[in-house]
């Protein structure tokens, strides 16, 4: 069966994402989205964009990314888009850690953390070491300032849901400056009451930061992530989906993502929902004995 595999290919230890159970009778929320629907603008945009699917899409997505820019203050050029964010962190590890060589420093990322980080330093045939969490499951940063070849973890932690606030993170990427290292912080879940680093990333050119569609934007099924830093950060990613694919944001995924970054007042207000119902499940869990996380992202962790 194996015949034709090369060695990458039989090397690989591919990720096995959640469950996508058929069927409609549950809130489906195992793979952390969000259960409410996303705002009529995204649907109109939908609408719209499909009368230019004859065209490829832009191949740089300009539209979404000063859109993006001016939503988080930076200028487009520090904005790359993806696939969704899993295919912006693929090319994180392919662009800033080494590869293949022998002898390289480990890349770092908590034990336990997100599932997917190994499976992309095997991808790349880079070495990682995961550096265990401290008893409470909490991450300390100073637990990473050891030699390594880059530095990547979610903030909020998945899935303990712990935060680290902004400052620690901060901390993390002086750390890496002063190595001359890559810090890249996956918010994937920070609209749920974390203190996103973004507003930092002018401040250092080794920091970057991830953010999705999937989960506080409700848009799981659309596939858009990106990622914040400095222009040849950027530059560095844009290298590598020009070797791979020039149009990972197809046109209707664009059109969506741009109208979802505009319906803020929307998205507080599902969001903060969430973040109340999180804090109910929460006490009603402590009460009846259980041990549960403090979480800041859209899920708990609990024993
Ligand atoms: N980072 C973390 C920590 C996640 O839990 C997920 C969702 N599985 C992702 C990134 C990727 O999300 P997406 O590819 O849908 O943007």
């Amino acid at each position: 069966m194996d015949l034709y595999w090369n060695s990458r290919v039989r090397n690989v230890q591919p990720y096995i994402p959640g469950e996508q159970p058929k069927g409609r009778r549950f809130i489906k929320l195992n793979t952390n989205e969000n259960p409410y629907p996303p705002p009529d603008t995204v649907f109109e945009a939908i609408a719209q964009a499909a009368g230019r699917l004859r065209l490829y899409p832009d191949p740089s997505s300009c539209e979404l990314r000063e859109t993006l820019a001016v939503r988080f203050g930076v200028r487009p050029e520090n904005v790359f888009v993806g696939n969704g964010s899993d295919e912006v962190l693929a090319f994180c590890f392919g662009a800033f850690f080494p590869s293949g060589t022998a002898g390289a420093e480990p890349i770092l990322f908590p034990d336990i953390s997100y599932s997917f980080y190994p499976v992309f330093a095997n991808l790349w045939g880079a070495p990682y070491r995961s550096v265990p969490l401290r008893g409470d499951l909490s991450l300390e940063t100073a637990d990473f300032d050891v030699p390594n070849s880059g530095v990547i973890f979610p903030n909020p932690n998945a899935p303990t849901g712990i935060a680290l606030s902004a400052a620690a993170v901060v901390q993390a990427a002086r750390f890496q400056a002063e190595r001359q290292r890559v810090l890249i912080v996956d918010e994937a879940y920070i609209a749920f009451g974390g203190e996103s680093v973004v507003p930092f990333t002018a401040g250092f050119d080794n920091l970057l930061v991830t953010q999705t569609f999937s989960k506080a934007a409700s848009l799981a099924g659309l596939r858009v992530g990106y990622a914040i830093g400095n222009a040849s950060l950027i530059e560095g990613l844009e290298r590598i989906r020009d070797s791979f694919n020039s149009y990972p944001v197809d046109t209707l995924a664009a059109a969506a993502a741009t109208a979802a970054v505009k319906a803020t007042d929307y998205y507080t207000m599902i969001n903060s929902r969430i973040m109340q119902t999180r804090e109910r499940v929460a006490a009603a869990l402590r009460k009846k004995g259980w041990q549960v996380l403090p979480s800041q992202a859209n899920f708990i962790f609990a024993r």
